[in-house]
């Protein structure tokens, strides 16, 4: 009788970080007091894990399926999808689906403020209210609120295609038209374009921006599409692994990827995805979960915050943060859980954003052979028993460590 065991996945976003000179040369993790995470090292099996593949730079959207064990080259379209679905938006195959922003333009098309003085609920769910049960030829058009300034519209109709250019500049200039990529777009292009006239007509008079103007607030005068992706049509993790998962997430990009994954995704009051989130109310939620699941995933987003601001040292504190989490789940998940603790990509502090350098992981069995590895960093994995995997290695990985793999053979 293999005993099965639960898995949990920690993934600490944009971990990884390079060597850095007002640090001595030395990475956040090495600066920062990490017992914990020390004790996962030391007891456990290290290595370095390409996500994707060497040097290619993963977004948090195509590095998390390959964590989970899909191909982001087969799945992956577009960001638009996994952010509807992260705020409960789940679209059925054939829809392609946008990631927007209310914004600022003048009569000439020139962007003003790409996110509206910042505008947020219950504003936007107002203004969304005046664009519902839209319909532009045969192409249903479903728009929702998301996080302050943001929106996901939803096209649903035939012979629809990711494949068009984003209206929003992503830089305060003119409103960009959008193109479609290849001849078969054509027709989602167009729908974008009206889409976004007509966004501009209806809103531009809302009493909201009438009120906004009088107040000299910036208006939210249009929608801007970019991101523009289908939902995929893939196997639940369930069906793909026999496994029940949950995830636990601030982030609503990583908790519509679980969700897309057929995960539970949990609500924790206080998990932001920013600075502020409340790590240990996660790891509460984490303990709950591993009770009823067998595979549990929580991201913490707040490091990749700090490398993206280029501050090496709210990163390290953050680390340190981290620490403490990790601390509160080994002292209260079940001792024979496999867990594993990596990065879903490098963040380094010189780059401000992901880089494509392999990501520290260490995975952690009761009866899993140690190597002689003893501190969680980067350089001290290179010379880890795990030795150098890729992002799709992970899963089959954790999956026998916790006696749930099918025998290839007699
Ligand atoms: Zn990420
Ligand atoms: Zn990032």
């Amino acid at each position: 009788m293999r005993p099965q065991r639960k898995i949990l996945i920690v993934v600490v976003d944009g971990l990884g970080d390079r060597a850095i000179r007002e640090l001595d040369w030395k990475t956040p993790l090495q600066c920062a007091n990490r017992p914990n995470l020390n004790w996962y090292a030391e007891n456990g099996v290290n290595g370095l894990m390409d996500v994707i593949a060497p040097g290619v730079r993963p977004g948090s959207d195509t590095s998390h399926l390959a964590i989970l064990g899909y191909d982001p080259y087969q799945v992956y379209t577009g960001r638009g999808p996994f952010e509807a679905a992260g705020i409960g938006l789940m679209g059925q195959k054939g829809d392609v689906a946008f990631r927007c922003n209310f914004a600022t333009i003048d009569e000439r098309g020139n962007i003003v403020d790409r996110r509206a003085g910042r505008i947020k609920q219950p504003e936007t769910t107002e203004l969304i209210s005046s664009l519902s049960n839209l319909k532009i030829g045969d192409v249903e058009i479903i728009v929702k609120e998301a996080t302050e300034h943001r929106a996901v519209l939803l096209l649903r109709g035939e012979s629809l295609s990711p494949f068009v250019t984003d209206v929003d500049p992503h830089e305060s200039s003119m409103i960009q038209e959008c193109m479609p990529l290849v001849p078969e777009a054509t027709k989602t292009a167009e729908i974008v374009n009206k889409f976004v006239e007509e966004s501009r007509r209806i809103l531009s008079t809302h009493p909201i921006n009438l009120r906004r103007r009088k107040e000299g607030k910036p208006e939210a005068n249009v929608i801007l599409p970019r991101g523009a992706g289908t939902f995929p049509d893939i196997q639940s993790l369930e069906e793909k692994y026999g496994l029940s998962a949950a995830c636990v997430a601030g982030v609503s990009l990583v908790k519509g990827i679980c969700r897309i994954c057929g995960m539970e995704v949990a609500n924790v009051p206080g998990a932001t995805g920013g600075i502020d989130t409340d790590m240990i109310a996660k790891a509460e939620c984490v303990v709950r979960l591993l009770e009823s699941k067998d595979l549990v995933l929580l991201n913490v987003k707040a490091t990749d915050i700090a490398s993206h601001d280029g501050d090496f040292r709210k990163k390290i504190e953050i680390i340190e943060r981290v620490d403490s989490m990790i601390g509160y789940l080994r002292n209260s998940i079940p001792s024979e859980t496999v867990v594993a603790i990596l990065a879903d990509h490098c963040s380094p502090i010189e780059v401000r954003d992901h880089s494509g350098d392999p990501v520290p992981v260490t995975i952690y069995c009761e009866s899993g052979i140690r190597d002689t590895v003893e501190q969680f960093d980067e350089p001290s994995f290179l010379r880890g028993g795990l030795g150098r995997i890729r992002g799709k290695d992970l899963m089959p990985i954790l999956l026998d460590k916790a006696n749930r793999s099918k025998k290839f053979g007699a």
